[in-house]
């Protein structure tokens, strides 16, 4: 009896931290979360919590996965770049990448000797599934001595193959810093036409070289919603990412990065925001924003979403096969050239 009400104590303490962190954050319907929903999440985040700290193991999350993940047993929680650089510093035994697969392969590579896990298993992206190694060796025989650069969202087979990697928060310091007038970028083609636009802005034009495809998220944004949501909402900033079509960056006030976008929003006296992003991004600002309003038409990253508590703590616990991240070690040392030439370059 008693031990039954000191763990009915427990769930209602923990169900009213996660509410404190949660009750401004809204779902994809537009509703709240509420009490209800933290009481059913509590006995995952206590169990995660637990064993995390039983293992020595480190939560990373994207800020694209779900609240209760960012909010409830993440240790960190950012975008690509900034989870990378903690994988790299972290000394626990074990990580768990809450993301998609090329995310949890970058943390494998930077950590070869640890065990990595991704509750989502082989969690595709739209992005890093356009191409291949073999498309990679392809393009870079068709353009010899021209240097090549791929966003992070790509796979190990072809950061192998590249001479820098970059995200969506470096690569126009990095592809300004490589000499010469072309430059391969890969595997986002949206990306690399915001890429040039942006180098020729800066007066250090280049042509640049892409194949690929695009996010599957970003690639529906059009001029229409940007002015959709200026006549709606007067005195709205639009902020988007720069995997979005040109022409719709081109309409906006800010076009960057997940952290590039919440530092924006941070500083800006401005109350309201469209959201040109994944929903993941607009509930963490409505958590750390509770003050300012956001608004945001469409875009959830399917992936993503495939991370959830349960199969969190599943990882953590016994994890299929499918969680545990390898990489062959001759692959994981080429791609970790390009991984690590792009710490360089940042700094
Ligand atoms: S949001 Fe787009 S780029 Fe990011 S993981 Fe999903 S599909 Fe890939």
């Amino acid at each position: 009896m008693l031990q039954r009400l000191e763990n009915e104590a427990r769930l209602t303490e923990e169900a009213h931290r996660l509410y404190g962190l949660l009750k401004s954050v809204s779902k994809e319907d537009g509703s709240p979360w509420t009490y209800d929903d933290c009481l059913a999440a509590a006995p995952y985040t206590l169990s995660i919590n637990r064993f995390k700290k039983e293992q020595n193991a480190v939560i990373l999350a994207h800020s694209y996965t779900t609240p209760d993940l960012v909010y409830g047993v993440a240790d960190y929680r950012g975008d690509s770049y900034e989870l990378a650089l903690k994988a790299r510093e972290t000394s626990a035994d074990i990580i768990v990448f809450a993301g998609v697969w090329f995310m949890a392969e970058t943390a494998k590579i930077l950590n070869p000797d640890k065990k990595v896990l991704i509750p989502a298993g082989r969690a595709g992206c739209t992005l890093a599934d356009a191409m291949t190694g073999e498309d990679m060796q392809k393009l870079r025989a068709q353009y010899p001595g021209v240097p090549a650069l791929c966003y992070i969202n790509s796979l190990a087979e072809v950061k192998a193959q590249c001479d820098a990697c970059v995200t969506s928060g470096n690569v126009f310091d990095i592809a300004q810093k490589i000499p010469g007038k072309e430059l391969i970028f890969v595997p986002d083609l949206l990306m690399a036409e915001n890429l040039e636009a942006e180098l020729e802005r800066r007066g250090t034009p280049k042509k640049i070289i892409s194949a690929g495809g695009s996010c599957c998220v970003h690639d529906k944004y059009r001029p229409e919603n940007v002015q959709k949501l200026r006549a709606n909402y007067p005195g709205i900033k639009v902020v988007a990412h720069p995997e979005c079509p040109i022409e719709v960056c081109r309409l906006c006030d800010y076009v960057g990065s997940t952290k590039g976008m919440s530092g924006y929003v941070a500083q800006s006296e401005a109350t309201c925001f469209g959201m040109l992003t994944e929903f993941g991004l607009v509930n963490r600002l409505e958590a750390e924003h509770p003050d300012k309003k956001f608004i945001w038409p469409f875009g959830v990253c399917r992936y993503m979403k495939q991370n959830t508590l349960a199969n969190t703590l599943e990882a953590l616990i016994d994890p299929r096969p499918e969680q545990v991240v390898e990489v062959a070690p001759a692959l994981a040392a080429a791609a970790k050239k390009s991984i690590d030439k792009m710490f360089e370059l940042t700094q």
